[in-house]
């Protein structure tokens, strides 16, 4: 019989974290990706609760926000026929396999990652658990025969990591693991946040996808923009309101709105209504689905379970031929 791990055609692999409520840059960076995609090619969408224990260290919050996650995916449209959805941890082993990586990896190399620096740079004291993130990142991709990986701009610099762990492998142990690729949709590669800068969970800077009414408002109030009065002409490529307007918009109304802000007459506040309004439209569907699917959480259970099922064949299959090439002795089967 065929090996399980079967790396010779298209497999699509990508994770989420989950360290809080899912949010706009996540969803147009990633998800809607991971959407159109499933039933393109074999793939597996985790929900990377080992990564977001980095930071997530209280146990009824990352339970909450794993299963969370999945609700999230199964609103926007993820088809559990046709692909997987299961959480990180079902795959314990992924640890075996970032070990192997782990001694294949120098320090230096992780000692550059743009995320670790990013969050020192923040003062955060880093544990090893952010150091080797995209160790526990490129066993994540490759144990199931990842090709290409759909993410947001910001995880570049760490896929081009896990190509260059594969390639290592390769080198040293023998021919395994396809080299993936980033797939990043250009126009939506960062979406900014409230304050500008990226937007995400671990910056207190996002807008989620499904926010209460008030909530929202509040936040879309406070996005920064620049102090050009009402009256005068604004230019759209400039400003955090139109770069979250542009994602919801169709292009008919995306043109129409460029057209205002270049006219002037047409302020900021304006722009802020009409986000809320494009935003609650474009999830109104969603929002409705996952208030049904929170009365129906044994279905997620059950999603997730299968999810599991189908990955830990994969990874089985892979951990072994890993361990034959390495020389790691198994006695116990
Ligand atoms: P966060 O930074 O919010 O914790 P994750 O690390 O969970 O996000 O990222 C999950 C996916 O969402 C990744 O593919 C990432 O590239 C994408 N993503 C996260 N933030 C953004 C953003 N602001 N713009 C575009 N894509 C993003």
């Amino acid at each position: 019989m065929d090996s399980p791990f079967d790396p010779s055609g298209t497999v699509i692999v990508s994770g989420i974290q989950p360290s809080g409520a899912l949010h706009i840059g996540n969803y147009f960076g990633a998800i809607r990706q991971h959407i159109a995609l499933q039933d393109k090619h074999p793939s597996f969408y985790f929900i990377v609760n080992y990564h977001a224990m980095t930071t997530v260290q209280d146990a009824d919050m990352l339970r909450e926000h794993t299963l969370s996650a999945a609700i999230t995916y199964l609103a926007l449209g993820f088809d559990p026929e046709r692909s997987n959805l299961f959480a990180q941890s079902d795959i314990p082993l992924l640890n075996e396999l970032t070990w192997v990586f782990c001694c294949l990896t120098p320090v230096s190399h992780l000692e550059k990652g743009v995320a670790y620096k990013d969050k020192v740079a923040q003062g955060l004291t880093p544990n090893c658990g952010l150091f080797n993130y995209p160790v526990l990142q490129a066993a994540d991709i490759l144990i199931y025969g990842g090709t290409l990986v759909p993410v947001g701009a910001d995880q570049r610099q760490h896929i081009e990591m896990t190509r260059n762990i594969a390639q290592r492998f390769n080198n040293r142990y023998g021919p395994l693991f396809p080299i993936p690729e980033a797939y990043i949709v250009d126009h939506v590669a960062t979406v900014p946040g409230i304050d500008g800068r990226k937007m995400s969970k671990s910056y207190g800077n996002a807008i989620g996808m499904f926010e209460e009414k008030k909530e929202l408002k509040r936040r879309v109030r406070r996005i920064v923009t620049d102090s050009t009065p009402l009256e005068a002409p604004k230019d759209p490529d400039k400003d955090n309101v139109f770069a979250l307007l542009r994602l919801f918009a169709t292009p008919d109304k995306e043109a129409e709105l460029r057209q205002a802000y270049l006219a002037g007459g047409y302020g900021y506040g304006h722009a802020k209504q009409e986000l809320i309004r494009l935003m609650l439209d474009y999830f109104g569907p969603a929002r409705e689905r996952r208030r049904e699917l929170l009365k129906d959480l044994d279905y997620v259970h059950d999603v997730l379970r299968q999810g599991a099922k189908n990955a830990r064949t994969v990874a089985d299959a892979c951990m072994e031929r890993v361990r034959e090439l390495t020389g790691l002795v198994t006695m116990l089967r």
